[in-house]
This record gives structure tokens, C-alpha cells and sequence, in this order.
């Protein structure tokens, strides 16, 4: 049974995706180099570029389509009334409705949530899913806020964006300091004013109200797909590959312990307390059963202890980085000696390591792709509720895996005919997919 009366802990994940986190506490980024808008433009730009993308299709793909931002008046538990900020930005929606999450937290800003919505329009792209991008947020500190209060945050601004919502039109999911609790209230207030229940309105919902089986598992099975194609391509066996994964929560320890289940050796793991290092191999099944007891891989013991920058530079076959962005720079890029790189975190990588990476031979398997099983999953989970009709796990899992093999290999092939590297290919056929669109659609005047 699901229990409804969840505590505040388990809605609020402060260390989960603090994407320019920097910008709001600072003004501005530590370095250009780490600003993730600048980050995602200048490969945007790379790959229009090199697609020869024409100006007018350039200008419409850099602008969002609408951007709002909505006052959101709480009654909070003090009886005072306080007045968040919220936003939600459709980048593009010429391929389908627009996708993409909605975070609670006081870093949300306009220009951090407009980058974040054109990363969903490529991600949704490049595994040909028929979605659009979007984001959005609230300014709020989900920390220090009751249940209640959020139930209210998340009804208000559901209604105040209630235009845009819709199955048809913009559907959200979970981010940053929201899950399945906080679209349960969302999808719930969205069908109370329709006057209907409507469970495609979002994803990301509780199972035993219309999300889909395999959605939790679903990031980590496509990064382990595509390593795994990775590993076949560079004719490399899978069985005995060497693994080190950074970051040992929903994507990182289901990466590792399905890598593990492929036939790969896991030999180092982390978390924020730091990691451990086996060249044996480390029992992934054992160190999930040690962190749902104490909580981080701290103690673990069956290891040498390293520090998280030790484990991006060991000599394996497969890095995934899997925690957080911009942990390979360039002042550790050169030391980085995996062969291949799996962006199981989005923006782990910043733009000025990857022409350092690529020097090296390191072939990256970019997050737009690598972590896209999520996303597809979310879509999954849309076509049931759209159909009424539910799949079993394995069905998911198989669907999955053909949609991130294809994607891989459609990234691939672009790779190699126009010989750059797998995220500048992973750029070109999302941009080339969404300008095809456009193209055929044509400019309504
Ligand atoms: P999570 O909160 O479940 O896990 C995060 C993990 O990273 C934890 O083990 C945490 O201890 C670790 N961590 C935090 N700070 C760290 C640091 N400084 N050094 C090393 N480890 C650190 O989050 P998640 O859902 O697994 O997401 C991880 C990354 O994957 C994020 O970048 C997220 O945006 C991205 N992602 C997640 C999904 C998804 O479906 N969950 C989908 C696409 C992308």
C-alpha cells in the first residue's frame, strides 16, 4: 500500500542535480567554463554549424516558445500567507508535447530553467521520442517547509500554470526536490479542474495510480545499454570489463549493479562521503544492501578508501560519472584513463574537457544520450495512461532496450560519417531531427 502520509525527508533531495546551483548563490558561474547554459550553446552551435543549419531554423531553435512566471500565494502553517515564484518554460514543442521536470528549490532562475528546457528538447530528440523540452520551478526551500506546505506550493502553481498543462501539451515529472508525491497532488489538482481524472498529465507518479513498472530502474538499464554497445563497438568484452561509477544513488547504483548483472567487473564506487576501490571487484548487490542500512557508502570496508577525484582517474575500461555536473574539467581531464566515458549525471563533463578527452581517444558516450532512459521510460509511462493499457516490467525493459540501442547507433553512424565525436553526433541528430520538423511544418503566419 502506498502511504500517502509521506514524510518531508523523502520529498526533499537536496543533494540530487544541484545544476547551476552556483548561480544563484553567486550571481555568477566560478568560471565560464562550469556555466551550463554556456555549456549546452556552444555544442548547440557546434552542431548547427556543422549541419549547416539554415539562420532563420537557428533563431527559432535558440528561443523558447513561452516562458511564464506565475505568483503563487501560500497560507503557511503560521498563518502568515507568503508569495513564492514560479516558472515553467516550453523551449520547443514542434515534435509533441513539451517534457521535462519541475524542481523546488530557492536556486531555480529564469535563464538556469530556459537552458535546462532546450536540454530536454535534445535529449527527448536524439532517443526520437515524440516530446518536446521543457522546465520548471519554484522558488522555495523545500527544506525547511511542511508537507502541507508543499501539498499548497504545488496545487497553487499547478493551477496558476494550468494553461499550459496537459497531455497534449506540456507534461511534467519530477526534479530536483519533487517525486512522486508532488505529481500525485499535481495530477490530482490538474483533473480536479477539468472536472475528469487525467493521469497523462504528468509522469514520474506513484505506480498504483498510473506510473509504469521499471521507471526507477530505468536511467541506470540505459546507461548500462549503451555502455554495453560502447564496450561491443570498441570491440572490448563486456564480460570482465573494469567499471568505476561516481555517485552511488538512483542512476549510479542501478548502473553499476546492472553492469555487474552484464557480466562487467565493478571496481570502485562513490558517493559524497567518498568511494571505495576493489580490483577484485566489488559485490554491488552487497554495497546497495550496506546503503540502505547506513544510508552512504561510508564504512563500506571491503576496499581501499579512495577520494571521488581518485576514481575518475583510474585506469579502467568504463568511467560513469553518475553524482553531479562538471566533475571533469580541465584540470583533471588529462589525468582521466578510462576508454570510455558514460555520462550517467547531466553536464559531467564540462565543453572545454571534451576537446581534452578527445585528444586522449577517450570515446564519451554524452548524457543527452547516456541518461535518456528515464525519459523514455517517462514516455512509456505517458502511452499507458493514454492507452489504459498496462505493460509488465519485462515489456518495458525490452522496449527500452530497443530505443536506446537504436539511439545509440543512429548517434553512432553520424559519428563516423562525419567523423566527429558521439556528443557532437548526439547534437546533430537531435537538432537535425527537430529542424526536419520545422521544416516540414513551416512557418504559421
Ligand atoms: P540521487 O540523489 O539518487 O544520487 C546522487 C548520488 O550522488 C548520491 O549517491 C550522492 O551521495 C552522490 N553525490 C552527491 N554529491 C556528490 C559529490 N560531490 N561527489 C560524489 N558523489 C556525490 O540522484 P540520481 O537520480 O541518481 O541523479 C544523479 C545524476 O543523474 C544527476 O545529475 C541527475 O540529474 C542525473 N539524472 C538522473 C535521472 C533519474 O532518472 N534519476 C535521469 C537523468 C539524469
Amino acid at each position: 500500500m502506498a502511504d500517502f502520509r509521506l514524510p518531508t525527508d523523502t520529498i526533499v533531495r537536496p543533494d540530487k542535480d544541484r545544476f547551476l546551483s552556483q548561480m544563484a548563490q553567486t550571481g555568477t558561474f566560478q568560471s565560464n567554463e562550469e556555466n551550463p547554459f554556456e555549456a549546452m550553446m556552444s555544442r548547440f552551435d557546434r552542431a548547427a554549424q556543422l549541419l549547416d543549419l539554415e539562420p532563420g531554423i537557428y533563431k527559432v531553435l535558440r528561443s523558447p516558445e513561452k516562458e511564464i512566471t506565475v505568483s503563487i500565494p501560500v497560507l503557511m502553517d503560521n498563518g502568515e500567507v507568503e508569495v513564492f515564484t514560479g516558472i515553467r518554460v516550453l523551449h520547443n514543442t514542434s515534435r509533441g508535447p513539451a517534457k521535462g521536470g519541475i524542481r523546488f528549490d530557492m536556486n531555480v532562475h529564469l535563464d538556469e530553467v530556459k537552458a535546462l528546457a532546450a536540454w530536454m528538447t535534445w535529449k527527448c530528440a536524439v532517443v526520437n521520442i515524440p516530446f518536446g523540452g521543457a522546465k520548471g520551478g519554484v522558488i522555495c526551500d523545500p527544506l525547511n517547509m511542511s508537507v502541507g506546505e508543499l501539498e499548497r506550493v504545488t496545487r497553487r502553481y499547478t493551477s496558476a500554470i494550468i494553461q499550459t498543462l496537459g497531455p497534449d501539451s506540456d507534461v511534467p515529472a519530477p526534479d530536483v526536490n519533487t517525486n512522486e508525491r508532488v505529481m500525485a497532488w499535481l495530477m490530482d489538482t490538474y483533473s480536479m479542474h477539468v472536472g475528469h481524472t487525467v493521469n497523462a498529465v504528468t509522469t514520474g507518479k506513484p505506480v498504483e495510480m498510473g506510473g509504469s513498472l521499471g521507471r526507477r530502474e530505468a536511467t541506470g538499464r540505459g546507461v548500462m545499454f549503451t555502455a554495453t554497445q560502447a564496450l561491443e563497438h570498441l570491440k572490448m568484452d563486456v564480460k570482465g570489463a573494469t567499471v568505476a561509477v561516481q555517485g552511488f544513488g538512483n542512476v549510479g547504483s542501478i548502473g553499476a549493479q546492472l553492469m555487474q548483472q552484464a557480466g562487467c567487473k565493478v571496481v570502485a564506487a562513490s558517493d559524497r562521503t567518498g568511494g571505495w576501490y576493489n580490483p577484485k571487484g566489488i559485490d554491488i548487490d552487497d554495497a546497495i544492501a550496506h546503503v540502505k542500512k547506513a544510508k552512504t557508502l561510508a564504512g563500506y570496508g571491503k576496499g581501499e578508501a579512495i577520494t571521488n577525484e581518485q576514481l575518475l582517474e583510474l585506469e579502467v575500461d568504463v568511467l560513469i560519472p553518475a553524482a553531479m555536473e562538471n566533475v571533469i574539467t580541465t584540470k583533471n581531464a588529462r589525468n582521466v584513463k578510462a576508454k570510455i566515458v558514460c555520462e550517467g549525471a547531466n553536464g559531467p563533463t564540462t565543453a572545454a574537457a571534451d576537446a581534452i578527452l578527445d585528444e586522449k581517444g577517450i570515446f564519451v558516450i554524452p548524457d543527452i544520450l547516456a541518461n535518456a532512459g528515464g525519459v523514455t521510460v517517462s514516455y512509456f509511462e505517458w502511452v499507458q495512461n493514454r492507452g489504459g493499457y498496462y505493460w509488465d516490467e519485462q515489456t518495458v525493459n525490452d522496449r527500452l532496450r530497443s530505443i536506446m540501442v537504436n539511439s545509440f547507433r543512429d548517434v553512432l553512424k553520424l559519428s563516423q560519417q562525419h567523423k566527429v565525436n558521439m556528443r557532437t553526433a548526439a547534437y546533430m541528430v537531435a537538432i537535425s531531427r527537430v529542424a526536419t520538423v520545422h521544416r516540414l511544418r513551416g512557418i504559421y503566419a
